[in-house]
Formats: C-alpha cells, structure tokens, sequence
C-alpha cells in the first residue's frame, strides 16, 4: 500500500529505487556490485569468515575454564547456533546471487531483516537474541576484513552506478537492475563520506537538520536526500520501491505506477534543466547592473576540486578540513598526509584561490563515528578552533601542512568560530610560530592570506575589530543562524525555527558585508545560504559579492545573478531588513 513519509528537503532531485536499510552504522562496510561469474567465489568467501568464526567460537568452548559461570557456554551455544541458522545463511547466499551484492554488504542486509524480525516477537528473551546475532555478524565481518575480496570495489564510479534518472517505464517492468536507495537511521558525516563512491541513488535518515553535516554533505553528493524523516527506518522495509522527492522533503513508500509515472516525468524534467544550466557553465557571474560576482565552491575533499572545476567555480571559498580528520580511530594524519591532501586539492583547481578551513570537528561532526562527546552541550563545547588550540602542536601540524601547499598555488587559510580577541592573538600567535618551525628547518612554503569565519553572533558584533587582524572574513550562516537563535541545526524537532530569514540573522549577516564593503576588505558567505537560490537577490542587495557553496548548486545561483540588477536589489534589501517578517516579502521586486 502506498504511503509517504515527510520529512526536510536537503539535496534536491528525485531517486527512484529499492530501500536499503543500514543497519548499526558499528558496522562499517563497504557497497559495490559484483560480476555474475564471480557469485561463487562472493559466497565462498562469507562461508570461509563464517566458518572462521565458528572454528573460534569453539575454540572458545574448549578453552573455558571449569568454574567459568555457566551462562558463558550458554551463550557460546546461542552464538554458535545463530551462526548456522538457515535464514542467516540462505539470506546472505540470496543477496549475492539474485543481486550481485559484495559479501558484507549482503550480511548485513540480511541481518537488519532478521532483526526487525526479532523486534517484533513478543518474547522478551528472544527479543534480546538480536544483540548476538549483531555481535555474530560483527565478527564475521571482522573476519572477512581480514580475507581480500576477489572482486575489489571500484576505485570511483561504480559499475551499475545506480541512476537518479531512473525511468518509471523500467521500475515497473524489471527490478534487478534497479537503483537503490539507502534508508538509515542516522548516517554519521564520516558515513556518508564513505558512501560517496557507493551505488545509492539517493539517502532517507530518521533524523538531522537541513544545515546538519551529514545533510551537506548529501548536497555534496548531488543525490536526492530527504532527513529528519523520523521514523522512515522503521516503517520502510528491505527492498521496498521508494520515490525521494530531494525538493518537496517527501518519500513515497511502495507507489503506483501512475505515481512512478508522474515522478519519472519530473526526474526528466531535472535532467533537462540541468542540461540546460550546464550552458552557463563558462558565462561571467555578472549582474544587469555589471557587477561582478565571485561564485566559490564548498569542498569536503581534495578529490571534490574536479566537480567545483565542471560546476565553474571561480575557487575554493571553503575546504572543510576535518573530512581528512575523520573516521581514523583517533589516528589523526601527521604533516606530511595533510600537506599531500591540500596540494592535491591547490593543484586540482588549476591557479584559483582555495581556502582552506583549519579542522572543525565537535558537535555533529564527531571524529569517528560510535564516539560519544561527554560535554554536556557538544554545539557550545571544545570544537572548532577551540580544539585546535587546546592542543597547539596538533594546531601547528596543520597550519605547517597548509602553508607547505601554499608553495603550490593561491591558498587562503580560513580559522572556524573564533569569538574572542584573545582566541585571535593565539591563532595568529600559532600560525607565526609555524612559520618559525617551517623556517627552522628551511622548509618551502609560500604566502596565505588569513581570513575568519564570522559564525558565532558574537564575532558578527565585533566585526570592527576581527577585520583589524585578518584579509578577509567568511559568514558561516548555519552556525550563526544556530547560535543566534539558540536552535540545534541537527535536530529535527526545531527544524522549524531554523530561519535564515530572520530579522537578527540578516542584521547580523548585513552589518557584516557592509563593514568588509567599507573597509574594502573581502566578505563572503560560506553556509548554505549562499548555494539557496531564494536567497540570492537577498544577499546581493545586501551588498553580497562573494557566495561559496556546493557545487551542484553554482550555475543555479549563477542564473539568479544574471537576472539581477544589484543597485536596485540594495534599496529592496533594506527595506527587507525592517520587515517583521522578511520572508514575506521575499518575492518582491
Ligand atoms: C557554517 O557554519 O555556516 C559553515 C559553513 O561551517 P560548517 O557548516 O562546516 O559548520
Ligand atoms: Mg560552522
């Protein structure tokens, strides 16, 4: 029966395809397709990490001591028993041979069937046997790490590529070849970092916010994303077809073909658009009146230059550093991985400026995924640049990393969520020290201009003097709005009072980039603001000349500034920032 789902539009499209349901994100494994004549080896090899561990468990058994308390061998018994169970088993050869999964990735989508099962039997007991049977299963995996796979995952683009463009005319005739789509609880940013190189055609998570790490990134991704779509994991079952509509923030459950029908025909309507858009690739960023605009890219990887190179991005307005930080079990990268990474992405954007933002870990972007942040309000803890200066040689392996790449091209260094002066002096403080360190050894680096993110409101009213110390300034709106408004950006149950539109939010971001303009200092916006194309004219009559945003979203906002006549644009900006209620009038002139 169909049925939909509501919940916030982060990354727009439409993705047409058979749920997938992640099971714990504990389990981390990888998602590709393998070769039909490589099924039998697949299925060996999950035989060859279940028999593993069987021989361990028993193994186990035989070494318990005497007076080992009973309930132990009971449960040596349960796992052993669970190992073998047909359902298990028969599961797990399925998804390889009907579907051409890779053998973890069928594990675990056979586990997270067996579990709803198990969720829903009345006997307590057994009710609990579903925490074995995800510790038999993490042990497996644990196995198979160990033991290659024959068939390696794709190196980028993977075969059967799952295609946001899917037809209705091909759902409703065959289902083998269809694409997939992931449906999750939570999906940690480090997860979906992971799944950048994977099949799905489009994400669905129970929770998070439209400016949450985890929804940026899906924007970065390009794919359909629906979040906070509260209980979507539970309702949604394995395999189900699903419609994510990425604009509306809906997800449609099992359709009917008049329904795939009328989506397959929007899905085509956003291909031609894009298509469409791709022609101004390479046309100016000038506005009617002829003023120019600097239309930036947001990059999470040095990888992600390419896609802000295709989008026509003038440069890099943020690097999110701390996507290189993550998921490394505490094992942060040393100078020299770093300084590879910023290169790498300096060389990729060919001679544009790229800004690099010093790590911003904390709050929804934990360093590793299961990590529980004990400070009893992670948004207003030690994240950001008050992390990197708690630990200041960890700093300085950073910013000597940074300044290296510098040697190779325009590098801008951006510092998150400073607030105080003092916080100012120990950063600069750091970076002249780092110098001293690369200078000390006579190492090779070059000039960066040194520029602060403005995303705590106290930064905003003390703009004056954060423009004393630095070159430039960037808005990240998605803190600001958060800290200005005492609204968590990641939880949904206040996504409704996350407003850019708010009359502080745009004083504060105005008073901004009219005091850069007067100091003729360069101000950009970096949240995700910049990439909303409702917000565009907003943004340049209130003086905006610099936008940096998801690739995907620049040549949209890039046909806005086309049709826009600034000097007009001004006068309606400032009657705007009077207004009870902006958004009303946001449609206007
Ligand atoms: C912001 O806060 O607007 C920003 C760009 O930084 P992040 O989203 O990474 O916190
Ligand atoms: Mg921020």
């Amino acid at each position: 029966m169909t049925f939909s789902i509501h919940g916030l539009a982060v990354a727009r499209g439409i993705a047409i395809g058979r749920a997938v349901l992640a099971v714990s994100s504990r389990m981390e494994v990888v998602h590709y397709f393998i070769e039909p004549g490589q099924v039998e080896a697949e299925i060996l090899r999950a035989r060859r990490g279940r028999d593993a561990v069987a021989e361990e468990l028993q193994r186990l058994q035989a070494d318990m001591p005497h007076d080992a308390p009973p309930e132990l061998a009971a449960l040596l018994d349960v796992h052993l028993m669970l190992l073998q169970d047909e359902m298990l088993v028969n599961g797990v050869k399925h998804w390889i041979t009907d579907r051409l999964y890779n053998a973890e990735w069928a594990l675990t989508t056979q586990l997270e069937i067996i579990s709803r099962q198990f969720d829903e039997m009345e006997d307590d007991y057994l009710r609990e046997r579903k925490a074995d049977l995800e510790q038999v299963v993490e042990r497996i995996l644990r196995h198979m790490r160990g033991v290659a796979s024959p068939v390696a995952p794709p190196p980028s683009a993977p075969r059967r590529q799952a295609e946001a463009g899917a037809e209705a005319e091909f759902l409703l005739g065959g289902a083998a070849d269809a694409p997939l789509v992931l449906v999750a609880h939570d999906l940690s940013p480090a997860d979906m970092l992971q799944f950048k190189q994977s099949v799905f055609a489009g994400f669905v998570t129970d929770v998070g916010g439209k400016t949450s790490h985890t929804a940026i990134v899906a924007r970065s991704m390009d794919i359909p994303a629906v979040v906070g779509a509260r209980s979507a994991s539970q309702l949604v079952r394995q395999d189900d077809w699903v419609i994510i509509d990425g604009d509306a923030g809906v997800v449609i459950v099992d359709p009917t073909p008049i329904i795939l029908a009328e989506y397959g025909f929007r899905q085509r309507q956003i291909t031609l658009e894009r298509e469409r858009l791709m022609r101004l690739r390479h046309t100016p960023a000038v506005t009617l009146d002829a003023q120019a605009i600097e239309l930036l890219a947001n990059i999470e990887q040095p990888g992600d230059a390419g896609a802000a190179l295709r989008a026509g991005a003038a440069g890099v307005g943020l690097f999110r550093s701390e996507f290189l930080f993550m998921g490394r079990s505490g094992r942060l990268p040393d100078e020299e991985e770093q300084y590879r990474a910023y290169r790498e992405a300096v060389e990729g954007m060919q001679g544009l400026p790229v800004t690099i933002r010093t790590v911003d870990v904390g709050a929804d972007k934990p360093l590793d995924k299961g990590y529980k942040d004990s400070s009893l309000n992670p948004a207003l803890g030690l994240r950001a640049i008050r992390w990197s200066l708690a630990d200041p040689a960890m700093f300085r392996t950073q910013l000597r990393a940074v300044l290296r790449a510098a040697a190779h091209g325009p590098v801008r260094l951006l510092f998150p969520m400073l607030a105080h002066v003092s916080e100012i002096r120990q950063t600069l403080a750091q970076v002249d020290l780092a110098r001293a360190e690369l200078d000390a050894r006579s190492a090779a680096y070059g000039a960066v201009q040194l520029g602060a993110m403005i995303e705590v409101p106290a930064a905003a009213l003390m703009v004056r003097q954060f423009l004393r110390y630095f070159d430039f300034l960037s808005i990240g709106t998605n803190d600001l709005i958060q800290y200005a408004l005492a609204i968590d950006r990641a939880d949904e149950a206040v996504a409704h009072l996350y407003d850019p539109l708010h009359p502080a939010v745009l004083r504060l971001v105005a008073d901004v980039i009219a005091e850069g303009a007067r100091q003729g200092k360069s101000v950009s916006v970096c949240g995700e603001m910049a990439g909303d194309v409702a917000m565009t004219r907003l943004l340049l009559g209130l003086g905006l000349r610099s936008f940096s945003m998801q690739p995907a979203q620049i040549l949209a906002v890039k046909q806005e500034v086309l049709r826009a006549d600034a000097r007009k644009l001004g006068e309606w900006a400032q009657q705007l920032l009077d207004a009870d209620d902006p958004a009303a009038s946001l449609q206007a002139p």
